[in-house]
């Protein structure tokens, strides 16, 4: 298929393996500016071992294919720089970063990514008052800003912490893996509200989800069933709803 200027993601039967074992075994997807794709499937179907590789985790080998980022191949690219060239990769797991402030990693953060633009970088207390207002946009109260990042927080404050750094960093891609697993119904009508105020015509994110229910708040424009390493099946938001009630068992060839 031939690229267009709306082409955000493009990825072209990428192949990758963990440990010498072959977990991604050809997959295809093309993500377009403005869109919302729910990718689903299995445990251990290979979803976050995709959205890995797509921001170059250097656990992971890419073994074949190629995927190109805003028509730019980046398959050769350091996860510093897919970042700064506009991925952001919300992890399944995130991370705690024991001895740092949450604000001033996400001032580093944020000012990488200005730098990059050739923007100004801001100095802490712009930078605060900069991101106080984006607080609400994922229900975060304030005093996270001096605890730790993630250090005893919650499953669903780490997640808001990261729908958080999603909001500052205006990243072209956002994939956001299993975002939805382990909040009560609250956090998770929180979060999905936080995602659709940062979907945009010029932005584009991935939600990866094992089960129907996120998508009962974010309606995606595409959804993707992953089984063993590959996308067995695409279609619209029904899928995802035939996908709860029938389970994944129907799709397998
Ligand atoms: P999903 O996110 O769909 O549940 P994963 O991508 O996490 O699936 O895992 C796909 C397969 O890759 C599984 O069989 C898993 O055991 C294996 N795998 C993933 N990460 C690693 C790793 N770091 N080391 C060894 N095997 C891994
Ligand atoms: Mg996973």
């Amino acid at each position: 298929m031939t690229q267009t200027n709306n082409m955000i993601l493009d990825v072209k039967d990428l192949r990758a393996t963990v440990n010498n074992i072959p977990i991604l075994k050809g997959v295809n997807l093309q993500v377009q500016k403005g869109e919302i794709h729910a990718i689903m499937g299995p445990n251990g179907s290979g979803k976050s071992t995709f959205s890995k590789v797509i921001a170059g985790h250097p656990s992971y080998t890419q073994t074949g294919g190629e995927i190109f980022l805003n028509n730019e191949e980046i398959s050769d690219l350091e996860p510093e720089v897919r970042a700064l060239q506009g991925i952001f990769l919300a992890f399944q797991y995130p991370i705690e970063i024991p001895g740092v402030s949450n604000t001033d990693f996400l001032r580093l953060a944020y000012n990488m990514h200005q730098k990059s633009k050739g923007r100004e970088e801001l100095d802490p207390l712009t930078f605060l008052n900069f991101l106080i207002p984006k607080l609400k946009i994922v229900g975060i109260d304030q005093s996270f800003l001096t605890r730790n990042v993630n250090e005893g927080f919650s499953g669903g404050e780490k997640k808001k912490n990261e729908i958080l750094q999603m909001a500052l960093l205006e990243s072209s891609l956002s994939i956001l893996d299993e975002t939805d697993s382990g909040l009560d119904v609250d956090a998770l009508r929180t979060i999905a509200a936080g995602i659709n105020k940062l979907k945009s015509p010029e932005n584009a994110i991935i939600l990866i989800t094992h089960y129907q229910r996120l998508l009962d708040y974010i309606t995606p424009d595409f959804v993707h069933i992953m089984e063993n390493g590959k996308i067995i099946s695409s279609g619209k938001a029904e899928l995802a709803q035939k996908v709860e009630v029938l389970g994944y068992d129907w799709l397998k060839s």
